[in-house]
């Protein structure tokens, strides 16, 4: 434990993200209120992607109890509280290597439990089980509560935001420097405590960075598949566009969740509180937006045929090869380890900074293969509405954003170093564009 006097460990924030207070607001209300009509907007229930819009139908739909009855399915709720209860058992069963943190403001350094992976091939080896022996149709079940799972989700995710925020206030809590604003709606958002509800091994933060919300992602995209396969007549009737879909993102998710310690570097780990920014994105807006695409060629199926599926698979490919071997330079080197023998400068910090491979070609090139598997993941829907682009659209600006906060808090670590280094590698993103 330090020995600082807390305000001296908890300093006030006097500077604001995402535009202070009323941006914090519109977020808040903002994400579920858009997790909801990413649905309602792409859906066979309402018509369309998008449906015909006509405002006197929305009106009389906000207006009719019935409507917002539909939103709650008790039976999902509980499933949903089943699934979460699931993946806490399995980290606390499944075997896994200890891994300890960065360095906290205090001194001291927390230890993290390795099983996420196993997580993973568990909920995928029961599904698989149920799906072989009972059929496709065993399986639907999060596409046809799609709307009660996002409620159940959402839920949660409001109370774990309130229970944390909540929590903060007690005597000895290691507060995030940019969660102690005073201001609470801003607090609540941005996440005031560093790592609520962490016991021992256990840390409600990366536990939901990784597993209910990134694996459930799969696991509703496997139960589109089944739909598909069901309303088609079978799984050799599922279409390429599909079968792409479902690989492109299992193989995004097996790669996190694989690399499970590369988050304890993170920004999200070392500095961002947990608040409801976190709790949302990872409970409720992953799974059921990342989800988008899959959800469509339900009801918008597409075959792609070989050449376009053959162009669809290189440009996820070429992304997933920058993403990955740009974080594993990173990830080695921060390790002790240039097996490439990249060049590198040393600043004044004493910490090293990459200035060839990939960390050469621009500041951020993992984004730059994200963004790349974010258009492959889109494509398989065709070009016939740009709903299913809106999460191209979504990355860029976050990882836009993401990429100037980072570059911001890299300035403040690095001071003139990094200068040197951001004249070495000018680009931010996207080698000689941008
Ligand atoms: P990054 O992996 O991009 O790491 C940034 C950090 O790397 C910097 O703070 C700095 O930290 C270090 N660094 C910067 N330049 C160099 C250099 N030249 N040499 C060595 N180290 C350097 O951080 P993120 O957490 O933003 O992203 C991690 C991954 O997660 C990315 O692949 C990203 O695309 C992905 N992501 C996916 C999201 C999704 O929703 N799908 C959302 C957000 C991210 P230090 O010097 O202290 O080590």
């Amino acid at each position: 434990m330090s020995k600082k006097a807390p305000a001296e460990l908890n300093p006030r924030t006097t500077s604001y993200e995402f535009l202070g207070p009323p941006g914090a607001l519109l977020i808040t209300l903002g994400v579920p209120f858009a997790t909801y009509a990413l649905y309602f907007g792409c859906s066979e229930q309402t018509g369309g992607c998008p449906p015909a819009i006509v405002p006197a139908n929305i009106s009389l739909a906000l207006s009719d109890p019935a409507w917002w009855k539909g939103l709650w399915d008790t039976q999902a709720t509980l499933m949903y509280l089943g699934w979460y209860a699931f993946c806490i058992a399995a980290w606390a069963i499944l075997p896994g290597d200890l891994v300890t943190g960065t360095t906290l403001r205090t001194g001291e350094k927390k230890q993290y439990k390795i099983n996420a992976f196993s997580t993973f091939l568990l909920a995928l080896g029961l599904t698989a089980g149920t799906v072989y022996r009972y059929g496709p149709q065993s399986f639907t079940f999060l596409h046809d509560k799609f709307v009660g799972f996002i409620t159940a989700a959402i839920l949660m995710s409001v109370v774990q935001g309130v229970a944390c925020y909540a929590a903060s206030f007690r005597p000895g809590a290691l507060l995030a420097l940019g969660g102690n604003s005073g201001n609470p709606i801003y607090d609540f958002y941005i996440g005031r405590e560093l790592n609520p509800f962490s016991y021992g091994t256990f840390d409600l933060k990366t536990f939901n960075e990784l597993r209910p919300g990134l694996i459930l992602w799969v696991l509703i995209d496997v139960s589109m598949v089944c739909e598909q396969a069901t309303r088609r007549g079978g799984f050799s009737q599922v279409t390429d566009s599909m079968w792409l879909t479902l690989i492109f993102q299992t193989i995004y998710v097996a790669d996190g969740l694989y690399f499970e310690p590369g988050i304890f570097t993170q920004m999200d780990i070392t500095t961002d509180g947990f608040g409801f920014m976190l709790s949302v994105g990872d409970l409720a807006w992953v799974p059921f937006v990342y989800c988008l695409q899959a959800r469509f060629l339900v009801f918008s199926p597409i075959v792609m045929g070989p050449l376009f599926a053959a162009a669809v698979v290189a440009v996820n490919m070429t992304g997933y090869y920058i993403f990955r071997t740009a974080n594993a330079e990173k990830n080695d080197f921060r390790n002790g380890k240039n097996p490439k023998n990249l060049e590198f400068m040393t600043t004044e910090s004493g910490s090293k900074l990459l200035t060839s491979g990939w960390w050469g070609r621009s500041r951020h090139p993992n984004y730059f293969g994200d963004l790349l598997m974010s258009l492959a993941w889109s494509f398989p829907t065709a070009f016939g509405t740009p709903i299913t682009y809106f999460y191209v659209l979504y990355f860029l600006v976050l990882l836009i954003h993401r990429q100037r906060r980072d570059d911001e808090m890299c300035e403040k670590k690095y001071g003139k170093d990094w200068k040197k280094y951001m004249k070495l590698v000018p680009y931010r993103i996207i080698p000689y564009v941008y």
